[in-house]
C-alpha cells in the first residue's frame, strides 16, 4: 500500500473527526485537525489563539493566512511523512490552492479527498442538543443520552453547559459558512478527479467500512 494521504471535507457535526480518528489508528497515520490545533492555541492563549478565538466563537472561519501557515508547519512534522489525514482543512479555495503549492514543494503528488454528505436539519437538531459537563467534560445529548438529573452530570454532579459553537444560531452560521466557502471545494476537487463522496447518515461502523474500502482501492498499489 502506498502512503495514505486524505483530505476530509464535510459540514459541522457530520462525524468526520470520528472517522478520521478510526482511520488514523487503522492505517497508522496522524490525524491533523485544524479545529483541534486552533482550540489548543486558544487554550495556550498564544498570539494565534488570541486572534482566532473571536472568529471561532462566532462560527466563522479563521482567516486563511493564519490557518495556512499553521497547517504548513504541521505538514513538515516528521510523522506526516508517513501519510496523513487532514480533518477540516482546506475549508476555502484559497486554502486548497496553498495546499497544492505546499504538496508540490513536499513532492506529494498522490492524495484523495473524501466528502461526507448528510441531511442538514438532522445535524442541527443533534448538535444543538449537545451539553458538556463544566467539570469533567463528559458529553451528553439531551435527545438521546440525557443526564439522570436535569442539568447535572451523572458522574460528578456538576452543572452542564452548552458550548458557544453548539448554540443553534452558531450552528446555522457554521452551515452557512460551510455552504458558501467550503462546499465549492467539492467541485474544485471533482474537476481534478480526486473526489469521493460518502453518505454519512448511517452508523459509525458502516460509514467507516465505506471509507476504508475507498482508501484501500485508491492506495493499494
Ligand atoms: P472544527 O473543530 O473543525 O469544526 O473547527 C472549529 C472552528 O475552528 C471552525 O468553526 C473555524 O472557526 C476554525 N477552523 C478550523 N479549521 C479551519 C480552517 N481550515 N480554516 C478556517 N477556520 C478553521
Amino acid at each position: 500500500m502506498t502512503r495514505v494521504r486524505l483530505l476530509l471535507i464535510g459540514p459541522p457535526g457530520v462525524g468526520k473527526g470520528t472517522q478520521a480518528g478510526i482511520i488514523s489508528r487503522k492505517f497508522g497515520i496522524p490525524q491533523i485537525a485544524t479545529g483541534d490545533m486552533l482550540r489548543q492555541e486558544v487554550k495556550n492563549a498564544s498570539d494565534l489563539g488570541t486572534k482566532a478565538k473571536a472568529y471561532m466563537d462566532r462560527g466563522e472561519l479563521v482567516p486563511d493566512s493564519l490557518v495556512i501557515s499553521m497547517l504548513e508547519q504541521r505538514l513538515q512534522g516528521k510523522d506526516a511523512g508517513k501519510g496523513f489525514i487532514l480533518d477540516g482543512f482546506p475549508r476555502t479555495v484559497a486554502q486548497a490552492d496553498a495546499l497544492e503549492i505546499k504538496f508540490r514543494e513536499l513532492g506529494i503528488d498522490r492524495f484523495l479527498v473524501i466528502e461526507f454528505k448528510v441531511n442538514e436539519e438532522s445535524i442541527i437538531t443533534r448538535l444543538s442538543a449537545r451539553r458538556v459537563c463544566s467539570k469533567c467534560g463528559k458529553i451528553y445529548n439531551m435527545l438521546t443520552e440525557p443526564p439522570l438529573k436535569d442539568g447535572l452530570c451523572n458522574e460528578c454532579g456538576s452543572s452542564l453547559y452548552q458550548r458557544d459553537d453548539d448554540k443553534e444560531t452558531t450552528i446555522r452560521e457554521r452551515f452557512k459558512v460551510y455552504n458558501s466557502k467550503t462546499a465549492p471545494l467539492t467541485e474544485y476537487y471533482a474537476n481534478k478527479g480526486l473526489l469521493k463522496t460518502v453518505r454519512a447518515d448511517g452508523s459509525i461502523e458502516s460509514i467507516n467500512s465505506d471509507v476504508t474500502a475507498i482508501i484501500e482501492k485508491a492506495f493499494h498499489g
